[in-house]
């Protein structure tokens, strides 16, 4: 999918727009999300022009890739959440409701969490194809 450099997330790294930032290094901004889902709720971004994490992995250098592991990892000691644990997801495309166009981690803690997927684990022999 072709990069939109409008994108909210482009515009946060551009500058253009405010955020409540907790963690920047050379490869990855963190920011407070702004319309929180948990106490803490936390995006983590790479720096570069990435929509997804297939696109990510595929096209960006090892030092990108790698700055933004290290970035999650480094966001989630910043907070303090190590102890109580935390959950970081990422979402891709119409079946994950992915709202903005820019990789984006969440990083969800500071309360139980639930399960996994809100309708949790489906019976044996569900069929999840598409009709
Ligand atoms: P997605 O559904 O794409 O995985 O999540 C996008 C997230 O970005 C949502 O949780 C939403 O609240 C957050 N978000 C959207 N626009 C802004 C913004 O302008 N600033 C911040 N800090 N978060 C935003």
């Amino acid at each position: 999918m072709e990069y939109d450099q409008n994108n909210v997330f482009a515009k946060i790294l551009r500058g253009d727009l405010p955020c409540d930032k907790v963690y920047e290094d050379d490869f990855a901004l963190a920011f407070r999300d702004i319309n929180p889902q948990a106490p803490v709720h936390v995006l983590v971004i790479p720096k570069g022009p990435y929509v997804s994490i297939d696109e990510f992995s595929a096209d960006a250098t090892a030092d990108e890739q790698a700055g933004l592991m290290r970035a999650i990892g480094a966001t989630a000691r910043e907070l303090g959440l190590t102890g109580g644990g935390y959950r970081v997801l990422a979402n891709k495309g119409r079946d994950a409701h992915q709202e903005v166009m820019h990789l984006h981690f969440h990083i969800f803690a500071g309360r139980p969490l639930g399960p996994m997927l809100e309708d949790g684990a489906l019976p044996p022999g569900t069929n999840y194809r598409r009709s």
